[in-house]
């Protein structure tokens, strides 16, 4: 899928204005082109990425560095994944067209659009209120039909729309939450990272109804995983 509709997202934000100018596109490219150099080589990941304007999910304050390969604060204490974290995590799980995902922690709702212009069909969840209700709004205003918000505690999974085919984490956890894995389709993969101060980047393959195959692929530093909600 492409975003067509992005013309009608500068008139919906235009409280603040935003705009996806060919300047933005030109920083973009330079961006996945980076992303490529460091070793991501799937190109539906790296198409979805250069069409995704990742300034409309960041503060005005941001915008002029939307395009650099770092994390940002996106409030609540939390920030949005690095652009090489998101390309690695979205690498690993190898979505196709309808894939049905979860992903826990929405966040600023960038890495959920990746994986919606990628065609999949996406559940995203997250525990802060005021993160939810945003990411709701921009993900609305981009027309991408195929993301359902939902405010929750992901630690739970989401039991009435399982199972899924591809599950994945965007906050570190300690250990990985059997209810995720329970969720997963025969078949499904699961991405999460797992560790204290570093992560370790986990892909759990389920291979059958008590089969589960883990490879581990790299450390990674992510915001931590918590139990709960939180309102505004
Ligand atoms: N995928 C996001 C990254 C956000 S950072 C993006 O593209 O911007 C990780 C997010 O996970 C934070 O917003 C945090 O509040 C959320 N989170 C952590 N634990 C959670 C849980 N148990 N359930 C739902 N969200 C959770």
């Amino acid at each position: 899928m492409t975003l067509p509709q992005v013309f009608r997202v500068n008139a919906y934000l235009s409280g603040k204005k935003v705009q996806d100018t060919y300047r933005h596109k030109g920083m973009r490219r330079r961006l996945v082109e980076s992303l490529r150099r460091k070793g991501i080589q799937d190109q539906a990941v790296l198409q979805a990425m250069e069409s995704l304007p990742r300034h409309f999910f960041l503060d005005k304050a941001f915008e002029e560095h939307a395009y650099e390969d770092k994390p940002f604060p996106i409030g609540n204490d939390q920030t949005i994944s690095q652009p090489y974290t998101v390309a690695f995590q979205t690498q690993l799980l190898q979505v196709h067209k309808r894939s049905k995902v979860l992903e826990v922690g929405t966040g600023s709702g960038y890495q959920a659009a990746v994986l919606a212009i990628m065609g999949a069909r996406v559940y995203t969840v997250e525990r802060y209120e005021a993160l939810y209700l945003k990411a709701k709004f921009t993900l609305d205003a981009l027309g991408l039909k195929n993301v359902r918000c939902f405010f929750r505690d992901g630690s739970k999974g989401l039991p009435e729309y399982a199972p899924f085919d591809r599950i994945i984490v965007t906050a570190g956890a300690e250990q990985v939450p059997e209810v995720l894995k329970q969720q997963l389709a025969i078949g499904g993969i699961l991405v999460i990272p797992v560790g204290r101060e570093v992560q370790a980047m986990l892909r759990i393959t389920r291979a059958s109804e008590s089969t589960y195959l883990t490879v581990k692929e790299g450390d990674f530093r992510f915001v931590p995983f918590l139990e709960g909600t939180e309102p505004e």
